[in-house]
């Protein structure tokens, strides 16, 4: 029979990306004992743009003030309908073009230097045991706790436990591109098309090369294909990974969904990182407060509402006329973007 190690903690964390250490170093700081679980041996990679937007990093300057990072600063967009560039505009400021590997590892670190517990595990299964709750991980270790926070990403096993089937997966697929001794590009380029159901293709530049990509409801490697084709892109390494944009309650008090793991990504853009740090923040504070996460993250279920009228709009045939017909007006666009890049930052409810 299986001997288990049994430690006990307030709360237990499982995915150590944004959503999860964000909420952890906010416990630590609140003298809340907690256990950060993760299976990766940090520093490790994520597929993701790394793009943080000004309400992005101005959260996490907020929750984490001395929090260092290195990034590529962009303020130009380009936008375009079905492979035609439309527009170029200037943004007043910059969006921040981090790679995951060092930043999110620079997080933990963030975590670690104010004396949190890291446990480098697999998350198995958690049940209920009188009043509290018994997280099971992959090496026997069993932790005893009050809140469980699944912050376990886009594939997140916890949700699985809690609701089986999730069907709320945009799949995006992109691959880097060098440039071959060309100058960096000072561009992000975004691209729609009634071509791509509900998504949009994207050159993010980084540092060393360009990542290519396209986020969109149904998309397939074969698509993919195409669409570089079209844009005389070689195809190099096409990876690909999930965005989950249809949020989701576990129905508990003391279970809480975070980050990718509860569905939080932006309906419209894909942006996920400001939520994840958003959401992080707010199960800390309904620990911290005793108060329920459904309320202490009111304020961003608004927003998804918000969010989901606008995308239903704007990726319908209607939208696709309007944007092909309007993104050429300057004054326009750039509302339209800092008015989304920008939105401030809300606080916890
Ligand atoms: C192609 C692509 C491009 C993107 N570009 C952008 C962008 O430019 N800007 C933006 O804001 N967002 C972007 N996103 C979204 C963004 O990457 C996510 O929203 C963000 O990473 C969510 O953070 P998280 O902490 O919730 O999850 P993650 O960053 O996925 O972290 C989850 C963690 O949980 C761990 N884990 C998983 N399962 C277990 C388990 N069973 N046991 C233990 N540990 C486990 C994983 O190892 C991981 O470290 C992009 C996403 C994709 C796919």
């Amino acid at each position: 029979m299986t001997r288990y190690i049994v430690m006990d903690f307030d709360v237990v964390i499982i995915g150590a990306g944004p959503a999860g250490t964000v909420c952890a170093y906010l416990l630590r700081k609140a003298g809340i004992p907690c256990a950060l679980v993760d299976f990766a041996t940090f520093p490790r990679d994520k597929i993701c743009g790394g793009g943080l937007t000004p309400k992005a990093y101005r959260l996490l300057a907020e929750l984490m003030p001395n929090l260092h990072y290195s990034y590529k600063a962009i303020r130009k967009i380009r936008m375009g309908y079905d492979h035609k560039i439309l527009n170029e505009i200037e943004l007043p400021d910059e969006i921040r073009i981090v790679r995951r590997k060092e930043f999110d590892n620079a997080l933990l670190q963030q975590y670690r230097d104010a004396g949190g517990l890291f446990v480098q595990d697999v998350f198995a299964a958690f049940e209920r045991q009188g009043d509290g709750l018994v997280v099971r991980l992959q090496s026997g270790k069993e932790l005893r706790c009050r809140y469980l926070v699944g912050a376990d990403g886009a594939n997140s096993r916890v949700r699985r436990q809690i609701m089986g089937h999730y069907n709320g997966n945009v799949l995006c697929l992109e691959q880097y591109v060098e440039r071959n001794g060309s100058a960096p590009r000072d561009t992000i380029e975004g691209v729609v098309s009634n071509d791509y159901e509900n998504g949009y293709y994207y050159i993010f530049p980084n540092d060393r090369c360009d990542v290519v990509g396209l986020g969109a409801r149904g998309m397939t490697v074969q698509r993919f294909r195409e669409v570089l084709a079209r844009q005389g892109i070689a195809e190099t390494q096409i990876r690909g990974a999930n965005i989950p944009v249809e949020e989701v309650c576990s129905g508990m008090d003391d279970v809480m969904l975070i980050g990718d793991a509860g569905g939080f990504a932006n309906k419209l853009s894909y942006e996920g990182l400001y939520y994840a740090f958003a959401t992080g923040r707010n199960a800390a504070e309904a620990i911290i407060t005793g108060r329920p996460f459904g309320q202490t993250n009111s304020d961003i279920y608004r927003r998804k509402r918000k969010e989901r009228i606008l995308a239903g709009i704007f990726y319908s045939r209607f939208g696709m006329f309007l944007v092909r017909h309007l993104t050429s007006c300057t004054w326009l666009v750039k509302k339209i973007f800092v008015a989304g890049l920008h939105t401030n930052t809300v606080a916890a409810q």
